[in-house]
């Protein structure tokens, strides 16, 4: 089995790995760091939770101390693009948490928060900029940024900024950077919109896959409840009486929805955070951060806020509404059993769902076993423990984090020596 040390990498960052607890590598970490090392294009189908991150932020940090260059005023040697502004706060920390024992710049900018300090953090030039397209085109637009002498470019969740509607200004930000540099690209699923982006931006890249997309955990059990929409609330309540619900990311279809499951919750005394597009981002980043610290227990969310989120510990998900995409389900379920530890996903189906049930079951190729509800109790106290004896498991499992039960996401503000963290937006 490869170490990190096999993959030569320098001592600063074993070091970091090692701060980190990560025994050995994970796949996509070993395929894709060498290629990247070597300064070749890359092209990676993996989805959160394979260690996709550090696959590409290692062998970046290691280039850039291997050659050392300032970046001009308002310039950048790397820019890493992704489609939310947590995925984005996620990736800096992780630039953060590897580069600890290097010393290099980095900014952070998206959304939603004020421009002025992203504009001071860019002003004298930066290693590292992670981005969101549309705040970061607004900066350009204003002459705050250049990327002109940019090195590396990373596009992240490629077709999550396809979903999300982002792809023209993915397009526009690309038609002003170099043509000589290098290019990494990833996605979870390669539709043909994405494969021709690919094609044009990438030249002569190394394909590393590491899961085909339509896959679920092996260590979720998954349960499906069938509700009349009305009683889907006094389930909740009661499915959340059990202790065993340790942290819990509750999915609803739409912000009003998770608005109104938050509020029904916090006034039967179960404390529950929504988080959706309509949040502001001081708000979104504090749920977030109760949720991860284990000071709150439920996180409402819709998918897009939920998308790239990375909580280590969540130990049920609950699809209150059934998502209307299929492969949806597979990215909700896939927040919990991460980094080795087991989950259980327990999805509501009222009378109106039952097609999108059958789309999940179809996708995923496995029937998702009933756990019933007793009639006579259906507004009242309901029957919540499975009755299904056997796990619904899927084949094949996703890639998570190699032979390491503590893994987990680097924490967020550590700072390196000297202060990689420069953008003042996390
Ligand atoms: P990602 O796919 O980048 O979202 O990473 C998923 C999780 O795996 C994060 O919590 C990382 O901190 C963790 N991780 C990344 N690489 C390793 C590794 N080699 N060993 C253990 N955990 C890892």
């Amino acid at each position: 089995m490869a170490s990190f040390a096999d993959l030569e990498l320098i001592e600063p960052l074993l070091r970091a790995v090692r701060d980190e607890k990560y025994e050995t590598p994970t796949p996509i970490q070993v395929a894709a760091i060498p290629v990247i090392l070597q300064g070749r294009d890359l092209i990676g189908c993996a989805q959160t939770g394979t260690g996709k991150t550090a696959a590409f932020v290692l062998p970046i940090l290691q280039r850039l101390a291997a050659m050392p260059r300032r970046a001009g005023p308002k310039a950048c040697r790397v820019l890493v693009l992704t489609p939310t502004r947590e995925l984005a706060a996620q990736v800096s920390a992780s630039f953060t948490a590897y580069g600890r024992h290097s010393s290099l710049r980095q900014a952070v900018v998206f959304g939603g928060v004020g421009q002025m300090p992203q504009v001071q953090a860019l002003a004298r030039g930066v290693d590292i900029l992670v981005a969101t397209p549309g705040r970061l085109l607004d900066l350009l637009n204003q002459g705050h940024v250049r990327l002109d002498t940019l090195e590396v470019f990373v596009l992240d969740e490629a077709d999550r900024m396809l979903d999300m509607g982002f792809i023209h200004d993915v397009r526009r930000v690309i038609r002003v950077l170099p043509k000589q540099r290098q290019t990494l690209f990833f996605s979870a699923t390669m539709p043909s919109e994405i494969v021709a982006l690919a094609n044009q931006i990438l030249t002569n890249p190394t394909k590393v896959a590491v899961h085909p997309v339509a896959s679920t955990a092996e260590r979720i059990e998954q349960r499906v409840m069938f509700v009349e929409k009305a009683n889907k609330r006094p389930l909740l309540l009661q499915l959340l009486k059990d202790p065993a619900i340790d942290r819990v990311l509750v999915f609803t279809k739409t912000k009003h929805g998770a608005n109104r499951v938050a509020e029904e919750l916090s006034r039967h005394g179960v404390p529950a955070d929504a988080i959706h597009g309509n949040k502001s981002q001081t708000a979104r980043t504090r749920s977030l951060e109760r949720f991860r610290s284990g000071e709150g227990r439920v996180l409402v969310a819709t998918d897009i806020a939920a998308r790239g989120i990375d909580v280590d510990g969540v130990s049920h998900v609950i699809n209150y509404d059934l998502p209307n995409v299929p492969e949806s389900y597979v990215h909700r379920i896939g927040r919990t059993a991460r980094a080795g530890k087991s989950g259980v996903a327990i999805s509501f189906c009222d009378g109106e769902e039952r097609g999108l049930l059958r789309d999940i079951e179809g996708l995923i190729k496995t029937r998702i076993p009933v756990v019933s509800v007793r009639p006579a109790q259906s507004t009242q106290p309901v029957a919540v423990m499975p009755v299904a004896a056997k796990p619904a498991a899927v084949k094949p499992a996703p890639a998570k984090p190699a032979g390491n039960p503590q893994s987990r996401r680097p924490q967020r503000g550590r700072r390196g020596p000297l202060g990689v963290n420069a953008g003042a937006s996390l």
